[in-house]
């Protein structure tokens, strides 16, 4: 099967012929269709965080495919089913995390695409209990992007406690913010987009944004404050100064929900104590999403309630591909077809 691989951080990939994997007990074997290109990927070829994957691997945590293969003792899941694997690859079901419906913090927990191999490939073996059902409304295309970029933001949304007509400023309108804006409204807030760039600014407004700041051209944060601040700020920039405009654009009593994922060299973001206690701000970091969470993306996209912005590419562009995500080019989410 074809694969990329990361075999150094910050070197280009290499699209490798590798052998099919054989799924051990309680694993699938899924044949993919799609797997997205998230920036956490490029994050991970880079070696950008502190806790680091292990070259050689494959990156992808959006796959979307059909299980062609069962291992020992799999009674979840069977072949023929067309199933997401996500980042949350497997956790123990068993700590206080998982049995409290927060597996996506459970200590144990094994990550698609960086402790384990991912989707960047033909095949892929999955723990059959996290590879999510995908229902048949949701193309395997349209699922890839929901698979990650979906559930993060449905789920920053869900944290953030919002009130319909409360004012949520999105900072960050790519693979990620698309979609935060939609949960945005679909909860019925204001939403404000932030971005640096106008074209992204006019997709946010195609789909239901009320207000676009260029964050290049004007300052956001008097931006904001001009249309009465915000209740609640979601980062999703690769960027901590953009994270430090989110906090300040925010009302009294709001909450800064923390997506983005900036490499540790960018440094901290720093966030001034009295304003902090003063206006009775919450800051709220929130990490991707658990497998009910997804179940529900699907099903909102399955109704029609969400859109998904993407083009495809081949995985032997893959380099090309991470060229366009970090030039800033990509409308919303590039999608590997593997068919
Ligand atoms: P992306 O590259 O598709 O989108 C980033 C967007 O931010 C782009 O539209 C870009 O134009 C915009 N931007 C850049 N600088 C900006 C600035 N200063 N102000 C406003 N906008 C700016 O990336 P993505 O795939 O959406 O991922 C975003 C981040 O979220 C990454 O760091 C990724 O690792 C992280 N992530 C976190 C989780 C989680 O669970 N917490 C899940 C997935 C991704
Ligand atoms: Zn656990
Ligand atoms: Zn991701």
């Amino acid at each position: 099967m074809k694969a990329a691989v990361v075999n150094e951080f910050k070197a280009p990939l290499s699209v490798e012929e590798r052998d099919i994997p054989e799924p051990d007990p309680g694993q699938v074997l899924v044949r993919l269709e799609a797997c997205g290109l998230c920036h956490t990927d490029i994050h991970a070829a880079h070696g950008d965080w502190p806790v680091k994957p292990t070259p050689p691997f494959v990156p992808g945590h959006e796959g979307v495919g059909v299980v062609t293969a069962v291992g020992d003792g799999v009674t979840s899941r069977s072949v023929g089913q067309r199933v997401a694997i996500a980042w949350l690859g497997e956790a123990c079901g068993h700590c206080d995390h998982c049995v409290s419906g927060w597996e996506t913090l459970c200590e144990a927990q094994q990550n698609s695409g960086y402790s384990v191999d991912g989707g960047w490939a033909e095949y892929a073996v999955a723990a059959a209990d996290y590879a999510v059902p995908v229902p048949d409304g949701v193309s395997s295309l349209d699922a890839a992007p929901l698979t990650c970029a979906g559930v993060t933001t449905y789920k920053a949304i869900k944290v953030a406690g919002i009130s319909p007509a409360e004012r949520v400023a999105v900072f960050g309108i790519g693979g990620l913010g698309h979609l935060a804006v939609q949960y945005a409204r679909l909860v019925g807030a204001e939403v404000i987009a932030v971005d640096i760039s106008d074209e992204k600014l006019e997709l946010a407004a195609e789909l239901g944004a009320d207000h676009g700041v260029n964050a290049a051209e004007v300052d956001p944060v008097e931006a904001i404050a001009d249309l009465g601040g915000a209740d609640v700020a979601v980062a999703l920039a690769v960027s901590p100064a953009s994270f430090e405009q989110a906090f300040a654009s925010l009302r009294r009593g709001g909450r800064l929900i923390c997506v983005a994922l900036p490499p540790e060299t960018a440094g901290p973001m720093h966030i001034p104590i009295f304003d902090t206690v003063l206006k009775g701000i919450s800051v709220i970091g929130s990490i991707v999403g658990t497998r009910e969470d997804l179940a529900e993306v699907f099903r909102l996209h399955a109704l029609g309630r969400t859109r998904v912005i993407s083009e495809t590419r081949r995985l032997g562009d893959v380099n090309d591909a991470v060229a366009e995500v970090l030039g800033g080019s990509v409308p919303a989410r590039l999608v590997f077809d593997l068919t």
